[in-house]
């Protein structure tokens, strides 16, 4: 699937629409998930325009991928969730239910989490 530009995610990253942010680096951007499903949910985002992890792993380089894995877990540990556990997942695709075409992994955290049920 070609990347949309004009996608959510693109927006925020271009500072057209605000976020609420928890980090940025090179590779990546993080802020607070608008609807927060649980008391800590942040999305990860990399400054790339990848739909997702399908287009990510094949077309980024491996400084890029390295660099969102990395900071996934530098921003868990920044908002307080590395220690008591977390979960870290990524929609992908229409039956993912990805709702925004551009690659972000979604923590979570803060309270004892439900059992995935697919
Ligand atoms: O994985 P999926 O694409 O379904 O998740 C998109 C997420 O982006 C939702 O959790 C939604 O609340 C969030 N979102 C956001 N800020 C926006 C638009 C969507 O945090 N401006």
């Amino acid at each position: 699937m070609a990347y949309d530009s004009n996608n959510v995610f693109a927006k925020i990253l271009r500072g057209e629409i605000p976020c609420k942010k928890v980090h940025e680096d090179e590779y990546t951007l993080a802020f607070h998930d608008i609807a927060p499903q649980a008391p800590v949910h942040v999305l990860v985002i990399p400054k790339g325009a990848y739909t997702s992890m399908d287009d990510f792993t094949a077309q980024a380089s491996d400084a890029e991928i390295a660099g969102l894995f990395r900071a996934v877990t530098k921003v868990a540990e920044m908002v307080g969730v590395k220690d008591d556990g977390w979960r870290l997942l990524s929609n992908i695709g229409a039956n993912g239910g990805q709702e925004v075409p551009h690659l972000h992994v979604h923590i979570f955290g803060g309270r004892r989490l439900g059992r995935m049920v697919p």
